[in-house]
């Protein structure tokens, strides 16, 4: 089965908003194993919504669409809808008493122009809003071709594919796509590809693809199945096949970044930790606060950016400034124990380096970085040359202290 997600809206176009209704769906499409081709993008205008659907209908068993379900005159989905499978629309008793009641809620009375959303073709389906007054639904023409039509709010588009249209579709196909994520940190996207390579080039069922993401690279390992639980089967071989390649490089799987990965094993291991950042100004400190219940264990982050600051609150030693500079192993190491020894924690992490795009020079180039792990009375350092922007180097700094403390704290 394929379908076509087609996302309406002259706002769309225009750039005003981004298109993250069709990342939605096309993520639950691919889990239901129905497969899409094509995404477009139409503006609120009758001629054009018509030619995508005549369009997309050539190759297709099933068009999704969001937006323009609402009622005003520019909101004409479900209407251009009807008139392609020529339909006429039918006041909706159910969808009707729904609105009046929704409006009197709110102390409103219901409008000639919101009434419109409580018209339907006679034999379509009727998709409840939770979350809105648009009802959505699904219209069925002839050779088994449908349009589902949804509003265009995410918060009321989520809910009713999930609640309406998901159950819907899965019966409409009897393989499912079922699918696991290995998170991977500490080797590149095309290094990781090398690894895997043979695992790539002999794949049937499952398949596995490496994708890059901003700063780490996830491996998916899909399976078809005629169920999750029989996916799943699938898929344990082939995801013990990889942990044997890439080891500790997987830092985790699913959702879940390497900030609350590390967050966990902090507080796992109860043991607390505090943060001396200079390039990265806080920016480790901030990852590590995105995951809920770092509190137990996170004392205290210091952004000590000039060398005053890294004397006075750290205690970094003038001479080492004078002698190596701000940013220099024996800095970085001081920092890191300082900021131990204010604080009382049991790791300190300090980030020292110079983000650019200026204040390089061919010693100390743009993009050096050290990081300073003070872990239970070991201090130790590890000196970084990262590629890119300012942004970037200070989000790859973020990342790789963090990587380097979940390997270090593995280890202890
Ligand atoms: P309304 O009843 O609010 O008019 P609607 O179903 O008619 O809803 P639109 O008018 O097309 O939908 O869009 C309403 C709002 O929904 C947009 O301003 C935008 O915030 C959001 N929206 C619409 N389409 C998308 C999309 N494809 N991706 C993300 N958000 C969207
Ligand atoms: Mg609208």
């Amino acid at each position: 089965m394929k379908a076509e997600i087609i996302a309406i809206g002259t706002e769309l176009l225009l750039g005003d908003i981004v298109n993250t209704n069709a990342q939605f769906l096309a993520k639950e499409l691919a889990t239901l194993g129905i497969g899409v081709y094509r995404q477009t993008v139409v503006g609120d205008n009758e001629e054009r919504v018509l030619s995508a659907f005549k369009s997309a209908f050539e190759y297709c068993d099933i068009i999704i669409t969001t937006g323009g379900l609402g009622p005003t005159q520019d909101d004409l989905t479900k209407e251009t809808a009807s008139k392609y499978f020529n339909k006429e629309l039918e006041l909706h008793e159910e969808s009707y008493d729904f609105l009046i009641k929704y409006f009197e809620k709110n102390g409103k009375k219901l409008s000639e122009n919101n009434k419109k959303q409580a018209y339907f073709p006679k034999d379509a389906i009727v998709l409840k809003n939770k979350n809105g007054t648009a009802p959505g639904c699904i219209i069925k023409g002839d050779n088994n071709k449908a349009i589902v039509v949804l509003p265009g709010p995410p918060r009321e588009m989520k809910p009713m594919f999930k609640e309406s249209v998901l159950p819907y579709l899965s019966k409409l196909t009897d393989e499912i796509l079922v699918s696991k994520v290995l998170r991977v940190c500490g080797v590149g996207e095309s290094y990781m590809e090398e690894l895997v390579k043979d695992l790539i080039n002999n794949q049937t069922n499952p398949t596995i693809a490496p994708y890059a993401k901003d700063v780490d690279v996830v491996l998916r390992i899909t399976a078809k199945a005629k169920s999750e639980e029989e996916g799943y089967k699938l898929i344990e071989p082939m995801e013990k096949s990889v942990r044997e390649i890439l080891g500790d490089n997987i830092y985790g799987e699913g959702e879940a970044p390497l900030e609350h990965v590390v967050g966990k094993m902090l507080v796992d291991k109860n043991l607390t930790i505090s943060t001396a950042e200079s390039c990265t100004g806080g920016l480790v400190s901030s990852m590590l606060v995105s995951y809920p219940g770092i509190s137990k264990v996170l004392l205290e982050g210091a952004v000590t950016y000039s060398n005053e600051a890294k004397m006075k609150r750290l205690g970094v030693q003038k001479e080492t400034l004078n002698n190596f500079g701000a940013v220099s192993e024996e800095t970085a190491k001081e920092m890191a124990s300082g900021i131990v020894k204010a604080s009382g924690s049991d790791i300190g992490v300090s980030v020292t380096g110079i983000a650019g795009p200026g204040g390089g020079s061919d010693e100390k180039p743009v993009g050096l970085v050290y990081v300073g792990l003070s872990i239970k009375g070991n201090v130790k350092v590890k000196k970084f040359t990262f590629q890119g922007d300012r942004d970037k180097v200070r989000t790859r700094t973020a990342v790789n202290s963090l990587d380097w403390l979940r390997r270090e704290i593995m280890n202890l």
